[in-house]
């Protein structure tokens, strides 16, 4: 199965110490594409220092609600400047938190305003975090009401969470979806639902490593290779839930295509 991951946090201190091996062993399980995101002003230089090293990796910047309160104008400025590099395929990642509320909301409603104008400006796609709590869905309409007051916005819904009817609602704004391993936990269990019903040209898979281990995955850390768990349980969704290599291999196909559709 051809394999992506469209959301890979790779510059992660808990992979300074053997990048290149992980790197390796994502070649080795069949990985074509990984974008890299930042979420602050080092880690938005890091991808790129990364993607340098690794031509085949594509980068993304811009700051993560968590960050929101805490980047400086001066490390805003940097970011921005970073936008228009070719290397950068997409802005983010940004979006709204309301799960853990690292950053007060007031803050992340306007980093993710200002991340959103620069996607628009530079014409890139919009990488967007979203979280509510267990069971609540105001992060998910708060993330809707925004990406509607952003005409020209490409939005990347990353980790998908949330309710059937706001995947149908952002796939009629332009987005792409993007399942990770956060679609096997417990209040998650609507994600099996939105993984059948993506448009082929609008789906995408990651592991949002070092995060959000799928079940069979590596212990403790994420890794990219383990994509391969999540692409093909999405497969399975879209393929009456049964095993079927025929179908594992149309959708690996499918996954590069909608990549390259969003990013390249
Ligand atoms: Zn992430």
């Amino acid at each position: 199965m051809r394999l992506i991951d469209s959301h890979c946090h790779l510059q992660a201190d808990r992979f300074g110490a053997d990048v290149d091996a992980v790197v390796a062993a994502a070649r080795m399980a069949g990985l074509e594409r990984i974008l890299v995101p930042g979420w602050n002003a080092w880690s938005c230089a890091a991808a790129l220092a990364l993607v340098e090293r690794h031509p085949w990796m594509d980068a993304a910047v811009g700051v993560h609600p968590h960050d929101a309160a805490k980047v400086t104008d001066a490390e805003w400025a940097g970011i921005a400047g970073q936008a228009t590099d070719p290397r950068v395929v997409a802005i983010g990642e940004t979006g709204l938190d309301f799960d853990r509320v690292f950053s007060p909301i007031p803050d992340q409603l306007l980093n993710l305003r200002r991340n959103l104008r620069l996607a628009v400006e530079a014409g890139k796609p919009a990488i967007l975090h979203c979280r509510a709590r267990i069971g609540e869905r105001d992060a998910q309409d708060a993330l809707l009401a925004e990406v509607r007051a952003f005409p020209g916005v490409r939005p990347v819904i990353h980790s998908f969470s949330g309710p059937v009817d706001y995947a149908t609602a952002m796939l009629e704004l332009g987005a792409w979806i993007s399942i990770s391993g956060l679609a096997f936990r417990r209040g998650e269990e609507a994600t099996a639902e939105v993984a059948a019903l993506v448009p082929a040209d609008r789906l995408l898979v990651e592991t949002d490593s070092p995060f959000l281990t799928p079940p069979g995955g590596p212990r403790g850390r994420n890794e990219p290779a383990a994509v391969e768990i999540t692409a093909r349980w999405v497969a399975g969704r879209r393929g009456l839930d049964q095993v079927d290599p025929a179908i594992e291999a149309s959708v690996g196909n499918e996954l590069i295509a909608a990549y390259d559709a969003a990013f390249r």
